[in-house]
């Protein structure tokens, strides 16, 4: 039997807003499909064949002789995958969906799709499998994931073999651990991972780094969770450690981190990630009680911890390219200035702007639709480049006008960037 593995397209800032093309001369930065579809193809029993497309390379929604076709997606993407589902049923195929949308808004995809999988799926996919065998495919399947230690690593050759010129993701993706205690507003991972942080073995995260490493590709470490003081930071610093002792010179294109992580972890970890070839931070912002008060103009400590946070991934050698989300309770039409006035004196050099949109599944969602302020539940313009609520402080068009203008005054004095090497001026845009 033959399984279709799809990762539905969606748009970015670039595609929402072509302007910025014209305005930002960096590297739109393309990144590998989601982790999740990779994962099911590893747990997939012996017997079946796989193929894989990617619908941002072309079309996924040709003919197949697949019994059974397996979406993965996020919110941006659910618009095009409910199009696709519909596709491929009317071919008469059973489609079925997982990721962090449909673990979110499981009814929603019912509507579209023949089977469900909410939250981690490596321990439902099997029985799945099974089930539709027999005839017997329930709607939803969901068991928690309750040790990452028996799971093999993603089978990203389905990727790898998918490339093609011009289709090449700027890199991969290798998962420390997954799950997260903490509830940040704006974060899904809490409900799409669990609240309980397990992580990957020292050894099984370096075979993923080698494997990258054999095949010629960057590794990504995205989980700002490995930076959580006491038990996390020590993994991240056995990780490195091993990655030096081991003569590993993988190359990681970045490592996500916050301000207020940034602020406490120790010298001896940061020298550790600069030994071991981290060069980049992805310092998300907009989430963190640092971020979400330095440019209120009204919290002069949080600014002054900003301005530090900057200053201590600079005294590392450790670029900050920061991400700054506009649109929390506290903005207004005052802070696009601040921000940049940030950025220009902190000295960051790269830097991204997303609108704060309230992804379904997370406590920003719940709030926001209890204060009656969602304003659109098109998917596809959840993709933090539009606006899909009603702003506290300024009206909808001036949170647009505020993200676009600091996309435009930001990179204003840059133009000189476009003579940069590839990989020094990839952004997430
Ligand atoms: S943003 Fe990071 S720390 Fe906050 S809930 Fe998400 S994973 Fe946890």
């Amino acid at each position: 039997m033959k399984i279709l593995f799809v990762y539905p397209r969606f748009a970015r800032h670039a595609e929402a807003h072509p302007e910025l093309r014209k305005w930002v001369p960096m590297n739109e930065y393309f990144g590998s499909p989601s982790l999740g579809l990779a994962m099911m193809a590893a747990v997939t029993p012996d017997g079946y064949e796989l193929e894989y497309r990617d619908d941002r390379m072309a079309s996924a929604s040709g003919p197949t002789d697949a019994a059974l076709v397996a979406l993965s997606f996020f919110t941006p993407a659910a618009t095009r995958a409910f199009e696709l589902a519909d596709a491929f049923r009317a071919q008469g195929k059973t489609v079925v969906a997982g990721g962090i949308f449909p673990t979110s808004m499981p009814d929603e995809c019912l509507r579209y799709f023949d089977a469900v999988v909410v939250g981690e799926g490596e321990t439902v996919w099997p029985q799945l499998l099974k089930d539709f065998k027999e005839g017997q495919l329930k709607r939803r399947y969901s068991s928690p994931l309750k040790t990452v230690d028996t799971l093999p690593p993603p089978n990203l050759s389905l990727y790898f073999n998918a490339e093609q010129a011009g289709f090449v993701p700027d890199d991969y993706p290798v998962q420390l651990s997954r799950g997260c205690p903490l509830a940040c507003q704006a974060c899904i991972l809490p409900l799409s991972m669990q609240r309980s942080i397990r992580e990957f073995s020292i050894s099984h995260t370096v075979q993923q780094l080698r494997m990258l490493m054999k095949a010629g590709k960057r590794a990504c470490l995205t989980e700002d969770t490995s930076w959580f003081p006491g038990q996390q930071s020590n993994h991240l610093k056995a990780l490195f450690q091993a990655m030096l002792d081991e003569g590993l010179e993988a190359s990681i294109s970045y490592i996500g981190i916050s301000m207020p992580q940034l602020l406490v972890a120790s010298d001896e970890l940061l020298t550790l990630a600069r030994r071991a070839g981290v060069d980049m931070f992805y310092l998300v912002g907009g989430f963190d009680p640092v971020t979400t008060r330095a440019f209120t103009g009204q919290d002069d400590k949080a600014l002054a911890r900003a301005h530090k946070a900057i200053a201590r991934a600079l005294a590392f050698d450790i670029e900050p390219y920061t991400s700054f989300l506009l649109g929390n309770d506290s903005d207004d039409v005052a802070t696009p200035d601040r921000m940049l006035q940030f950025a220009a004196e902190s000295g960051i050099r790269k830097a991204e702007f997303a609108i704060f949109t309230p992804y379904p599944g997370t406590p920003a969602w719940e709030r926001l639709n209890r204060e009656e302020r969602i304003t659109s539940r098109e998917w596809n313009r959840y993709n933090d480049a539009n606006v899909v609520f009603s702003p506290a402080r300024m009206s909808e068009s001036e949170l647009l006008d505020g993200y676009l203008y600091l996309w435009r005054q930001f990179y204003s004095d840059k133009r000189h960037y476009a003579d940069l090497r590839q990989d020094e001026r990839t952004i997430q845009f």
